[in-house]
């Protein structure tokens, strides 16, 4: 592990001044963790104004083969930017400009520390829509979601972020500043490195721009919630949905256990026989957005669903939206240490996969509640430690794999949108086979040969 000694960190307040270089132990506390409470201390954290500030501290970095590590918001669900090997955190909160939203060509530049919900709220006045939709929104930023390629709550109709990114500006682990893609939407110009670099994690090169593809704001939406006595019924009508050919805007499902302790927080409907909840979204015009969910509340219905309500009252859909924003925070609050996996199946898969969860966590003797999108899949699957015990922590550790293997047998993966980080590294061979692993490490290999971009991510 190279150090950063006193000679660097003079090369670092000269690019960035004494102000935005921060050495005291309680600024570089506060940028040691990410939400999953993993934490190191970084040597040093830098908050540059500028891509010629970031390039000039890779450069420094380069040189001497210093760690260093992107961060965002730090809400990041797998360590990603935790400073495993210590080194220079560089914090993009100083970068937050929206530069231009292209209204008549739908296209918006930002730099990487805006705020995922500022931005939408400002496309949004000008009719306009960003549709990735993290439950994090309100303080992950677009540099975070675009490393780990964010998904959310809108996934099954609108796709996930690398859907939305036309291009990107890069600082590469050398200082290099390199530009990928452009500002239309058709692009097949050489080799696809936009795609190639969202989702890298931080590990291949640093977002100092980045150009988005807008679409027009729905008109309507229309919000519901339907309860069900049984968590595999509402995996069934999440499918029957699909199959009647109603593309709702968002599915979420949310099991007993999870909306019962989001209950204890804040004022939500229940019912007592429910064991699963199904949070259904359509939009469009008022018509349509009113047709689709008539529909998709008649298939709910056909599957058992009770005490089903719904609304296009925006302040009404938001009290529902909380309530499913809520889960993962107090979840925090019924354990002593949570895992939380997102694996992705096929949505028909969604119930024989529950069944399987069940049957894992039953014999390990682990507490576990899921929630996540059911319309496209991605469960996450919470494992919820009593105790902070080695032998508890090595039946997660199997249960974990088990879980995993189930997700694999039928065709999933094993994450759909948290990222690898360090917290799943060790089970990435499980998925990608050697070719495949030897040629992502030969491009980490081209993009950063000293492997000082985010060392200890993504693979062990
Ligand atoms: C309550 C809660 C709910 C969540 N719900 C969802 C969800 O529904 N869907 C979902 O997909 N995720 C979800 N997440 C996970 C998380 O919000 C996302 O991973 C988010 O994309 C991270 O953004 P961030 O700004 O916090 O990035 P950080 O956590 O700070 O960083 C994430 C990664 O991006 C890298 N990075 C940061 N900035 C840059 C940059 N400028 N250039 C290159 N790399 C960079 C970091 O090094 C790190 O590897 C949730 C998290 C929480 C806590």
């Amino acid at each position: 592990m190279v150090k950063v000694d006193r000679k660097v960190i003079k090369e670092l307040r000269k690019i960035v001044g004494k102000e935005r270089c921060l050495t005291d132990f309680e600024d570089r506390l506060v940028h040691s963790y990410d939400a999953t409470k993993q934490s190191v201390i970084p040597d040093v954290v830098v908050k540059p104004r500028s891509t010629e500030e970031v390039s000039a501290v890779l450069k420094v970095a380069h040189e001497r083969g210093i760690p260093v590590y992107g961060r965002g918001a730090a809400s990041g669900l797998t360590g990603g930017s935790v400073p495993v090997e210590k080194g220079i955190v560089i914090n993009f909160s100083e970068m937050k400009r929206i530069l231009e939203i292209d209204s008549a060509n739908f296209v918006a530049v930002v730099e990487p520390g805006v705020v995922l919900e500022d931005f939408q709220k400002e496309v949004e006045k000008r009719g306009l829509f960003y549709p990735p939709d993290p439950a994090s929104s309100d303080v992950a930023t677009m540099g975070g979601t675009v490393a780990e390629c964010a998904g959310g709550l809108r996934g099954v109709k609108y796709g996930v972020t690398r859907d939305y990114v036309l291009g990107l500006e890069v600082v590469l682990a050398n200082g290099d500043v390199i530009h990928t893609g452009s500002r239309t939407v058709k692009n097949v110009t050489g080799y696809d490195l936009t795609r190639l670099l969202v989702g890298s994690e931080g590990t291949l090169g640093l977002f100092t721009r980045i150009i988005v593809r807008l679409i027009p704001l729905p008109e309507s939406v229309v919000t519901a919630i339907a309860f069900f006595d049984d968590l595999a019924k509402a995996a069934e009508a999440c499918s029957a949905i699909m199959a009647s050919r109603v593309l709702p805007r968002a599915i979420e499902i949310i099991d007993r256990m999870c909306y019962r302790t989001v209950q204890k927080y804040r004022k939500a409907p229940i019912s007592e026989k429910a064991q699963a909840v199904l949070l259904v979204e359509t939009d469009g015009t008022m018509e349509s957005a009113g047709a689709e969910m008539t529909k998709a509340v008649s298939v709910c219905r056909e599957h058992g669903a009770f005490d089903i309500s719904e609304t296009d009252a925006p302040k009404e859909s938001e009290a529902l939206w909380q309530l499913r924003k809520s889960v993962s925070p107090a979840l925090y609050s019924i354990c002593r240490k949570r895992i939380n996996e997102d694996i992705c199946v096929p949505r028909t898969e969604l119930p024989a996969t529950f069944a399987r969860i069940e049957e894992i966590g039953r014999r390990h003797g682990i507490l576990i509640g899921n929630y996540g999108h059911a319309g496209d899949g991605n469960i996450h699957v919470n494992l919820l430690l009593q105790e902070d015990s080695p032998e508890l922590a090595a039946k997660a550790e199997r249960a974990v794999e088990e879980i995993f293997r189930a997700a694999l047998e039928v065709g999933g993966t094993l994450s759909g949108e948290h990222g690898i980080g360090n917290t799943k590294s060790r089970f990435l061979s499980m998925e990608i086979r050697p070719r495949e692993m030897g040629l992502m490490k030969d491009l980490k290999r081209l993009f950063d040969p000293k492997n000082i971009l985010n060392p200890g991510k993504i693979f062990v």
